[in-house]
């Protein structure tokens, strides 16, 4: 089957309003009174779709797990009361039970959840027949294939309006992030399936409120459908994720503030054509300077074949990575940038040389030289 972007439950809910989709509401429902407040404030923003979390998978037992199937009516009041869809998060096929029961518009599957492709598995197989819109966070762990496969089992069952969110990667490293955003998964995803849409958690990955606004114009520069942010009214007091949810009224401040990047009109794509055309020309150039360099240090390869001479040598490296980096300035490339690329040259040209070289212990026929 042919998938369009243009048809996806996602893209066109964002689209009505020619803006991307904003999804938002609290990290988890945790009263009526809380839920029905937010959602009545981020109605008045024009957010898309609402969000709560009933069921909560949390790091540590004893914390907050979610109020549970009594949030589903709190949820069923936003609908009816001021006709915003609703998405709740599911991690097992009786929540999506529960969920369809209560007639929840949207599910998203959790990056707890999402490592799992046996719980994975069982959620498409409890989908398998109804046409639900789903979201599926990306795993914790930085595995694009992971990703890609929980996604790849949704649409398996049947279901045709299926969207990611990139929530950022766990790490070790220390990071300004709560979890480190890794750009260049998502954009492999996008990559892979140009017709997902993919809505970025600016909550998930900064962790702190401060970092909402910045992660969130970054996915709008790279042109992703959409954004979830996490709000409660009262931040302080909120029984999970306190430390990053921003009341509507600064989530209003924030969707004001991003620029949103315009369609491009035909005198820019044909301005673009054009530059498009030579930048073409520019890397046929510089793959056809590779593969000539290549063929150069193959030669040299086979003299130290011959010679016995070690593939690595130290200081005539060091002598390149030092020029090169000051003609890149001299040319105005950046040099840090030049270094990077010229540490992937040197790492393949010692792999080439190193097989050329090798070849000496396989082809050489053994001298056996006797002890006596
Ligand atoms: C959430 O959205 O509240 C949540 C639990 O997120 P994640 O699965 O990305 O940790
Ligand atoms: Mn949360």
């Amino acid at each position: 089957m042919e998938r369009r972007k243009e048809d996806n439950y996602f893209y066109q809910l964002g689209k009505l309003r020619r803006r991307p989709l904003v999804i938002a509401g609290p990290c988890s429902a945790e009263s009526r009174d809380q839920v029905l407040d937010t959602a009545r404030q981020l109605k008045a923003l024009n957010v898309d779709l609402f969000r709560a979390g009933v069921w909560k998978p949390r790091s540590k037992p004893g914390s907050f797990e979610g109020v549970g199937t009594e949030g589903m009516k709190w949820l069923q009041e936003v609908r009816q009361e001021l006709g915003m869809p609703v998405a709740t998060e599911v991690a097992r096929p009786h929540h999506i039970d529960i969920a369809l029961k209560h007639n929840i518009d949207v599910l998203w599957i959790g990056a707890r959840t999402t490592v799992n492709p046996f719980a994975v598995q069982e959620l498409a197989d409890a989908l398998r027949g109804t046409n639900i819109p789903v979201m599926v966070k990306n795993p914790v762990n930085p595995d694009l294939a992971l990703w890609a496969g929980a996604i790849e089992r949704l649409w398996a069952a049947g279901l045709p309006d299926v969207a990611a969110i990139h929530r950022g990667f766990s790490s070790y490293e220390v990071s300004e992030y709560r979890n480190v955003p890794l750009w260049q998964i998502p954009i492999q995803l996008k990559g892979q399936y140009p017709f997902l849409p993919i809505i970025v958690d600016p909550s998930h990955i900064g962790g702190k409120p401060d970092l909402i606004f910045p992660i969130a114009q970054k996915a709008l520069d790279l042109d992703f459908e959409g954004l979830m942010i996490e709000t409660h009214p009262n931040p302080a007091e909120a029984l999970s994720d306190a430390d990053q949810q921003i009341t509507p009224a600064r989530l209003g401040e924030i969707l004001d503030k991003l620029q949103v990047r315009s369609v491009p009109d035909l005198a820019f794509i044909t301005r673009t054509e054009d530059l498009r055309q030579k930048i073409d020309r520019a890397d046929r150039e510089i793959v056809e300077a590779l593969a000539r360099r290549m063929r150069i240090v193959e030669q040299i390869g086979e003299d130290k074949r011959q010679n016995n001479i070690a593939v690595l040598q130290p200081e005539r490296w060091k002598s390149i990575f030092e020029t090169r980096k000051q003609w890149a300035k001299q040319m105005n490339v950046n040099p840090d940038f030049a270094a990077q690329l010229y540490e992937l040259i040197h790492l393949e040209s010692i792999r080439v040389q190193t097989e050329i070289v090798q070849q000496q212990v396989t082809d050489a026929k053994p001298q056996l030289k006797l002890p006596f």
